[in-house]
């Protein structure tokens, strides 16, 4: 009898151990245990987004904010010399302007509810509305100080961002007025983008377009 049983027994010790294994396995995979096998641990990064998916994302309503961004993976090196449009395709709506309130900013446009993206590598340092109503997007590394304006943003303060990853979408959200100078509050006008570029190495702002251009 005891004979007879010995085999079974063995076999029903190792499918025994073969399940605890697989089940201590998907504990891990889950994050329910954790096992230091002396192994580096791989950072879990988010899948990246397509430069399109913000502007499938938005509702055709207008003044509708997209939805939450996916995490875009960081590039190794932070370059903070590089420097890109935040739109592939724009027109200029305004040459430089603004000396006023020292900016020497242009007005760019790509349409109402195109992505915009970053300019740079860097870090949202401020997002807020100015005194004037209009949304203002400060974006920052070592070289570079960008503010943008009028746009639904979609990152935060603190957020490290990518160059090229977006970051809202273009609107005309604050102090915009048509051609004839007319408000576009309340009205379907006067979507573009203020960009506005302090150099910190040569301590001044500079021309965004020549900027744009000499890359
Ligand atoms: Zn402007």
């Amino acid at each position: 009898m005891n004979e007879r049983r010995r085999p079974l027994d063995g076999l029903v010790i190792v499918g025994t151990l073969f399940l605890a294994f697989m089940f201590l396995n998907v504990m891990e995979d889950q994050g329910w245990l954790k096992f230091d096998w002396g192994a580096p641990e791989k950072p879990r990064q988010a899948a990246p987004v397509e430069a399109g998916a913000v502007d499938a994302a938005l509702p055709a309503s207008r003044g509708a904010p997209v939805g939450d961004l996916v995490e875009v993976p960081q590039p190794a090196a932070l370059d903070a010399d590089t420097i890109a449009a935040p739109y592939e395709r724009f027109a200029v709506t305004q040459g430089i302007h603004g000396a006023e309130y020292d900016h020497m900013a242009i007005d760019i446009s790509a349409g109402k509810g195109a992505a915009i993206h970053s300019p740079i590598n860097g870090e949202v340092t401020a997002l807020f509305i100015d005194e004037w109503g209009n949304p203002s997007l400060i974006l920052e590394n070592a070289r570079y100080k960008i503010e943008l304006l009028h746009g639904l943003f979609t990152v935060q303060i603190g957020d490290r961002i990518a160059l090229g990853q977006p970051i809202g979408t273009e609107s005309n959200q604050g102090n915009v007025a048509d051609p004839w100078g007319f408000s576009c509050r309340e009205r379907d006008c006067g979507y573009h983008t203020h960009i506005n570029v302090f150099d910190k190495n040569l301590g001044r702002n500079v021309d965004p377009l020549e900027l744009f251009h000499s890359q």
